[in-house]
């Protein structure tokens, strides 16, 4: 055997900065560690301590430009900033930082870089350095296939409404249209993370589809995009390595479940940006309480007074858990009784719903969830939909629509109430979850997937031509 075939990868892993970034870049990082490579992570002190090191996995920080951008001490993530204005001081940061990663990477080069595609100079440095560069941006193929198609063939400049998604492996109506805007930021980088070794897709390869993943290929002219979740599956990383602190601990919330029927607790999480204002979350507290449903509810922090976001004496009717802040979601939705997930569809909820084999009701906000929402129910059958029609640039943008308690109400009775469609959908969605879970393990697509990336990785280190 070659000597160099034994010798471990030198990987420099840098995620965004945001929980539903951080939490799938590091899950996949921790994929490479457990198989024996040497992984770096690299980030700010604040995100940092979501992580934990081991024997393969270090954690290489660099000072957070707080002063610079104008954030406050400690806020360093987009998780922990609730408008635009600061949203864009993170992005901002992570210019600021690219000298100090940039010069730490000459000093000592990896084998190769994986980085999030919202650090577009990564390009140039893996260039410089002459190494491969992996790329993830979060979504699944199936969505960055939407996207692409979108692209290529444009609705018409004044367009809005329903349209059919051009020129796609599937039939699929998407009922709002994409707001103006947000295609000129994610085109160019989309374009240059096409130019990378490849994409890094926290997925399976049964979920995306082969017509999705064989679509992709042709119209990519060949790029590789590498299906090697869902990463969370094989870590054993703790809900607090993968956010802020639950203000209520797992043992807390399973033993609160542990008391229901299976599939009878609704779980509602909008991930960690969606800011609804106050009468949208009297609408969700008034259909779930008509519904008759029990419940976990995960909301914001920061809501004005009681009276204006709930019902008189909804919290003392007591029908279900109202989690204030961060909630260990992953346990949650793994617990038997939970029977359905009202989600955003932020491509990690959704992953997780579908590896727990947990049916969803899905209210897409903006970017990608609106085809997430639609792999999941008008392809997979295995969620119905709220019925959200405003598609907005970001999860801060104010909204003009409400969803309505009756939209709310129906949707969660369809799958909460039982029935033939309910059992069918839950029967998918099992099927679903099984797949994920086999996916992941020895022999699995995704297993397989990883070890045919670090062999292809070894390759390109081992005939690199010497300097
Ligand atoms: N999450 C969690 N607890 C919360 C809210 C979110 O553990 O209270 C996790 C969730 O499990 C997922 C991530 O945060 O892994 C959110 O990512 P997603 O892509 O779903 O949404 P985003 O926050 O990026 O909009």
């Amino acid at each position: 055997m070659d000597a160099g075939e034994e010798q471990p990868l030198k990987l420099y892993f840098i995620p965004y900065l945001g929980a539903g970034h951080m939490i799938p870049l590091c899950d996949i990082a921790t994929l490479f560690a457990s198989r024996g490579h040497h992984v770096t992570i690299i980030t700010t002190p604040s995100n940092a301590k979501t992580l934990r090191e081991s024997h393969n996995l270090r954690v290489q920080t660099f000072q957070f430009p707080s002063q610079e951008v104008g954030l406050p001490d400690g806020v360093e993530s987009q998780s922990a900033v609730t408008n635009l204005r600061d949203s864009s001081k993170i992005y901002q940061a992570t210019s600021l930082l690219r000298k100090h990663i940039e010069d730490f990477m000459e000093r000592d080069p990896p084998d190769c870089i994986l980085a999030h595609f919202m650090l577009p100079w990564v390009d140039d440095v893996a260039t410089k350095l002459r190494i491969p560069r992996l790329v993830f941006n979060g979504f699944t193929l199936f969505t960055i296939c939407a996207m692409e198609s979108l692209k290529a063939h444009p609705l018409p400049v004044d367009y809005s409404g329903s349209f059919v998604i051009p020129h796609f492996p599937h039939h699929v109506t998407i009922s709002s249209t994409p707001p103006k805007g947000g295609s000129s930021f994610m085109d160019p980088l989309l374009t240059k993370a096409f130019k990378s070794h490849g994409l890094l897709i926290n997925s399976f390869a049964e979920l995306d589809g082969e017509e999705c993943i064989e679509h992709y290929e042709r119209i990519s002219g060949g790029h590789k995009a590498w299906h090697l979740g869902p990463a969370f599956l094989v870590n054993n990383r703790t809900t607090q390595d993968r956010g802020d602190k639950s203000v209520l601990s797992v043992h807390e919330c399973l033993s609160w479940l542990n008391s229901k029927r299976d599939n009878s607790v609704l779980y509602i999480c909008f991930g960690s940006m969606c800011h609804f204002p106050d009468k949208q979350l009297y609408e969700i507290a008034s259909a779930i309480e008509a519904s008759g449903h029990e419940f976990i509810w995960v909301v914001p922090e920061k809501r004005g007074k009681e009276e204006e976001w709930l019902p008189k004496g909804f919290e003392e009717r007591k029908k279900g858990l109202i989690i204030t802040g961060w909630a260990p979601q992953v346990a949650i939705l793994g617990h038997p009784a939970v029977g359905a997930f009202l989600t955003h569809c932020g491509w990690n909820s959704t992953v997780e719903a579908v590896s727990m084999g947990v049916p969803m009701i899905t209210w897409p906000v903006h970017g990608d969830q609106f085809y997430n929402e639609k792999l999941i129910t008008q392809v997979r059958g295995i969620g119905v939909e709220v019925g959200a029609t405003e598609w907005c640039l970001t999860g801060f943008t104010e909204r003009e629509k409400l969803v309505s308690r009756d939209s709310i109400e129906k949707a969660v009775r369809r799958l909460m109430d039982g029935g033939d469609e309910a059992e069918r959908i839950r029967r998918r969605a099992r099927e679903f979850g099984d797949k994920a879970k086999r996916a992941v393990h020895e022999g699995g697509s995704s297993h397989n997937n990883l070890t045919a990336l670090i062999d292809d990785l070894k390759r390109l280190r081992d005939c690199k031509p010497l300097d």
